[in-house]
């Protein structure tokens, strides 16, 4: 069985104060993560070091935003896989579609990425998705597809069981607008199914794979049930502890 992966990606909110107050309400309403969840904050990078300190042996685990490819050099701005491990990461998230749309990531780096990370150890969140025109064009799975070709190219079959992809429709991030569970649970099944058509039934099982965008704790059960979702990416409903317990307790519902 997959085991859920409940994530809030907290893109560039909270200073580091902010960041172990959080910490300290969520340790606090939930009494660290349960064990049936993995329990994941992505946090920006200043508050890693400071968050990892406050979390140390908890269940609750730590994920960078990006990084890149790279593992040392001048490359101003940058930060890599080392030094995130470094400060207690666990997991990165690559290629998120603001990634994509503002900062010109590529499925190329996604890609140079996604085996960056592996390389040192820590596990990909690899994000995915259409926009609101792709979809009103029919092309969501055919361009969904090329992005989870791209994003593995090159990548181990030992590695893909440790991998995880989000599903992010763009037009539901932030929107308030969800995809209904079941379309959602259809383009994770076909992410499914194209994994398995690179690696084979058996690790194609193994991934797990999360639906983004609008997810919020009344929605989060619903979706959850769905059986090709095994967990949630989640954005402005993540930023909230009290929330964000909420949110656990529904990815419970799996
Ligand atoms: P929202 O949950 O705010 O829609 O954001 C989703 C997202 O982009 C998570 O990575």
């Amino acid at each position: 069985m997959r085991k859920p992966i409940l994530a809030g990606n907290w893109k560039m909110f909270k200073t580091v104060q902010q960041a172990l107050s959080f910490a300290e309400h969520l340790q606090g309403l939930a009494n660290d993560a349960p064990d049936q969840v993995d329990t994941v904050i992505c946090a920006p990078f200043p508050s890693l070091y400071a968050l990892n300190q406050q979390l140390a042996g908890g269940a609750i685990k730590l994920a960078a935003q990006n990084m890149h490819q790279a593992e040392e050099g001048a490359f101003t701005g940058e930060v890599s896989a080392l030094m995130l491990k470094d400060v207690g990461c666990t997991y990165v998230i690559i290629g998120h579609s603001e990634r994509r749309q503002y900062f010109g990531e590529t499925d190329d780096s996604v890609n140079q990425k996604v085996q960056a990370a592996f390389q040192h150890g820590l596990l990909p969140i690899i994000c995915v998705g259409e926009d609101l025109d792709q979809r009103s064009q029919g092309i969501t799975k055919q361009l969904v597809e090329g992005q989870v070709r791209a994003a593995l190219s090159g990548v181990q079959a030992n590695d893909v069981p440790r991998l995880v992809i989000a599903y992010e429709p763009i037009w539901a991030i932030g929107t308030g607008q969800t995809a209904t569970a079941q379309d959602a649970n259809e383009v994770c099944a076909h992410i499914r199914q194209v994994v398995g058509d690179m690696y084979g039934q058996y690790q194609a099982g193994l991934v797990r794979i999360q639906y983004g965008g609008s997810v919020k704790p009344e929605n989060i059960e619903e979706l959850m049930l769905q059986p090709d979702i095994d967990g949630a990416l989640v954005g402005g409903a993540s930023l909230d502890p009290g929330s964000f317990a909420k949110l656990l307790k529904g990815a419970l519902a799996k």
